[in-house]
């Protein structure tokens, strides 16, 4: 509307300006030529120095007014009765001319005046005849031109007419260009209320190249994103109450058989108590986890510079009486100052968990070997060992949250499904990347790569 307004501000003064401006010259030069020929008409009558119907003939042939039939001439005497008129149909020659412009004449004043009405210009001018010093009448021209104030007509309907048919494209295309903006915005409009009624994943359509496609094709990733995120978040909340459900029940039937049976000996009590001890162990190393894993998404951890040499001797120390246990040999092959950018408690977690994996993922007797070495720009840790390995099929899940392969093992060790989870969103955190290889019954072998401190993109 606003473009339109101006649009049509900007039309009309281009119609009035031009048309102006050309009347105003137009009248300009008519008054010159009219003031001169009256001018011109009394002085040579003057200079016969006899106002009559003859001598007045004569001056206005002499004079040759041309082709101008519309040209009308009165000359009356100091007495207003007209001595000469050229007009044939409303002669007034004898007759008491009583024109204001003929007074003024009279007086001693030069008369002009010029007017435009409907592609007609009229003008008329008047001035007095002079007889050694004397005024003796007056001579009045009139003019009607209907050429030049037909030329003016036209060009002002001309104006009026492209002006009316710029407005009405303008107004046109302004409505179909705003119908098409304003559609595509209530369209985009539309998928986003879905969207907040929780309906993730829809898309907007994305048809050209604007600004407004650019905002439908950003909001589709967006969309994707959240419907991703949302799975996730679902399935994680499922996963995790499932996996909560389950100590919880065993202590349930526990604490229902301990107070089922009124003579229960006392050793059986106690092995009923240990096992609800173990259960509630269990439940606390997985709400641990848990809170890792929401750690880790929830918020940006404090960066410094980790030696990861002096985690892996620190995790070893820890683990050695698990290892022990059943016999298993843990070799380190360890170069030193491998510096990584990162935080130190997500550093170890890491190494925990897969050098734990290594460990209780082992045959008796098995061997971990954990490989640490740095080139100028990366720093790759290598956790290998000869245990149960992992089938092909599924390498690639075992990062998944609460995913087993083994269920039974993994619980009977302890595990929660969520090590290597919280393993993969740290390491990617900082930068780096992991690797499973694996062949069943033989071992495994994790390569986690991080980007050595100082290297690591922004981002
Ligand atoms: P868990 O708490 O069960 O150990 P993880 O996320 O650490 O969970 O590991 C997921 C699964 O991947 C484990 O349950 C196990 O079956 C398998 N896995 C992990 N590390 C190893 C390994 N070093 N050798 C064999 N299997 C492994």
């Amino acid at each position: 509307m606003t473009y339109i307004a101006i649009i049509f501000a900007v039309l009309a003064i281009l119609d009035i300006y031009p048309a102006r401006v050309s009347r105003n010259f137009i009248f300009r030069s008519k008054q010159d030529t009219m003031e001169d020929r009256a001018v011109l008409f009394a002085s040579t009558l003057s200079g016969i120095g006899e106002m009559t119907e003859e001598s007045s003939r004569r001056v206005y042939e002499a004079i040759d007014f041309g082709a101008e039939r519309s040209l009308r001439v009165v000359v009356v005497d100091d007495e207003f009765y007209s001595v000469y008129d050229n007009s044939t149909s409303e002669n007034t020659e004898g007759k008491l001319v009583l024109l204001t412009d003929l007074r003024a004449a009279m007086d001693g004043n030069d008369t002009v005046f010029c007017e435009y009405q409907d592609g007609v210009i009229t003008s008329r001018a008047a001035a007095p005849i002079m007889v050694e010093g004397e005024i003796v009448g007056a001579v009045y021209l009139y003019e009607v031109d209907d050429e030049l104030g037909g030329l003016l007509y036209d060009m002002q309907s001309n104006l009026v007419r492209i002006s009316v048919i710029v407005c009405v494209g303008v107004i046109i295309i302004s409505l179909l260009l705003s119908r098409l903006l304003t559609r595509r915005i209530a369209e985009l409009l539309k998928v986003i209320r879905r969207m907040q009624d929780g309906k993730y994943g829809l898309h907007a359509k994305v048809n050209g190249t604007d600004e407004l496609s650019e905002l439908a094709a950003e909001f589709n990733t967006m969309s994707d994103r959240l419907k991703k995120s949302e799975e996730m978040r679902r399935r994680f909340v499922s996963d995790a109450s499932h996996e909560l459900k389950t100590p919880l029940a065993s202590v349930r039937i526990l604490v229902d058989s301990i107070l089922g049976s009124e003579d229960m000996p006392p050793e059986m009590i106690r092995e009923f108590i240990e096992g609800i001890g173990e259960e509630t162990d269990r439940l606390t190393r997985l709400t641990e986890s848990l809170l890792n894993v929401s750690r880790l998404d929830a918020k940006r951890p404090k960066i410094g510079a980790v030696d990861v040499g002096g985690v892996v001797q620190r995790v070893t120390r820890n683990l050695n009486p698990l290892a022990a246990g059943e016999n298993i040999s843990i070799e380190l092959s360890l170069d030193e100052k491998c510096i990584i950018d990162a935080n130190a408690d997500d550093v170890y977690q890491i190494v925990f968990n897969l050098m734990e994996n290594a460990v209780k993922y082992n045959h008796p007797n098995g061997e971990v070997h954990v490989f640490l070495y740095g080139k100028e720009e990366q720093v790759t840790l290598i956790v290998a060992d000869t245990g149960v390995g992992i089938p092909e099929a599924e390498v690639d899940r075992v990062f998944e949250r609460f995913y087993r392969v083994d269920k039974a093992r993994s619980r009977e060790a302890g595990g929660s499904g969520l090590g290597l989870a919280i393993v993969k969103t740290a390491v990617e955190q900082f930068g780096g990347s992991i690797e499973v290889e694996s062949t069943l019954g033989e071992g495994t072998r994790i390569t986690v790569v991080f980007p050595a401190a100082g290297r690591r993109a922004k981002g």
